[in-house]
């Protein structure tokens, strides 16, 4: 039998509305729907909590980006997983509840981490952004390679624990685990996070 491995969840962090961006990874029908190529159980409860998060970060005019899975049919992923976010398709479409609005950023990925092959180094970098409150799916694939990419790149790392989703508890688990213990982010619950002033 393994432990839960240790790491600490706090009850409340402060972030400045300037210089943070909450990023959504993945929240798409292939990955969040049931009929979804490689649907993840869990995706479909954090999708409220995702939505408050959104709405309560423009309603402070802050950045709010998603990253987008984006494939071509003959993407070498497809051999791993199945082919699944295949560009233009109802699959890769980020939920109908999630949809991006004016003035968010939508950052086409090719792989899992958000960062490689990207724009979105210089999207955060050119407005000054110096924390990511990671969001979204799977938590031990996407969201924890962009949120390792985030802190290798010295930016401080907040992930709400229910609005993140996994395949298996152990890989929840072990997510919160290394984005405590490796990239030094905060774990918090959605209703923990305030913006400053
Ligand atoms: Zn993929």
């Amino acid at each position: 039998m393994i432990q839960i491995p240790d790491y600490t969840v706090e009850s409340h962090v402060e972030v400045a509305p300037r210089t943070t961006a909450l990023v959504v990874v993945d929240m798409q029908n292939d990955f969040v729907d049931p009929r979804g190529r490689l649907c993840v159980p869990g995706a479909q409860a954090t999708v409220p909590i995702i939505a408050q998060l959104v709405s309560a970060c423009r309603a402070r005019g802050m950045l709010v980006v998603y990253t987008q899975d984006w494939h071509a049919s003959d993407d070498p992923e497809a051999a791993l997983w199945g082919p699944h976010a295949v560009a233009d398709t109802w699959g890769a479409e980020i939920v109908p509840e999630l949809a991006p609005k004016p003035g968010d950023i939508v950052v086409r990925k090719l792989r899992y981490d958000g960062f490689y092959g990207t724009s979105l180094g210089h999207e955060l970098t050119r407005r000054r952004i110096d924390t990511v409150i990671v969001t979204g799916t799977v938590s031990n694939i996407c969201v924890l390679h962009t949120a390792g990419s985030a802190a290798l790149r010295w930016l401080r790392v907040i992930v709400p624990v229910d609005a993140v989703s996994a395949l298996t508890e152990f890989d929840q688990h072990a997510t919160f685990r290394q984005i405590a213990f490796l990239y030094r982010g905060t774990l918090v619950r959605s209703e923990g996070i305030t913006v400053r002033g």
